[in-house]
Parts: structure tokens; sequence; C-alpha cells
């Protein structure tokens, strides 16, 4: 947890952004962002409860992109069943797909 995140120039309008790293100073989004960035870059600086909501917040964020991979996973799958139909429907293809369903 050393690595330290690459120093980008950021501009917020004052007062929109609700969180504001304590040891950078950097603007972030929300909350839970802030909890995340901490982590990453001020591993050594944090309390044991910090350390503790990182790792909470770490875990969820790693089962939303779980969810989500599966999600897009389910999609590809409709996708290619789709078009799969749609081929076998316009063939005439005597091995086609639809020869071997009966209708
Ligand atoms: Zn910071």
């Amino acid at each position: 947890m050393t690595g330290e995140t690459t120093t980008e120039e950021t501009e917020v309008p004052p007062g929109e952004s609700p969180a504001e790293c304590p040891y950078c100073g950097r603007p972030l989004e929300s909350e839970e962002l802030l909890v995340l960035h901490e982590g990453i870059d001020h591993w050594d600086r944090l309390d044991d409860e910090r350390r503790e909501a990182f790792r909470e917040t770490y875990q969820r964020e790693n089962d939303d992109l779980r969810t989500f991979r599966l999600k897009l996973l389910g999609l590809l799958v409709l996708v290619y069943f789709v078009f799969l139909f749609v081929y076998s429907w316009e063939t005439t293809d005597p091995y086609s797909v639809v020869t071997v369903i009966p209708v």
C-alpha cells in the first residue's frame, strides 16, 4: 500500500466537493472515494478505524465489480444467442440450427 497515485491538476468550484483528503487536500466526489484514496495513498498515517473502513469499502468495491462483470457476461451470452437465432432463421443452410429444433 505504498504506491502513490500521480498528482493530477484538478480544479473544483468552491463548495462542490463533499469530501477532501485531510492529508493532501485532494478533493473527492464522495466519502467512499475518500476512504479508498486514504487507504491507497496515506496507509501509513491511518489509524486502525480508518484502515478497517478502507478494508470494508475495498471489499464492497470488489463485490460491485464482480456483479458488474457477471451482468456483462450475461449480456454477452444474450447477444450471442440473439445472433445465433437470427442467423438460424435467416439462413437456408440445411445444417443450420433450425433443422435440428423441431418447430
Ligand atoms: Zn490524500
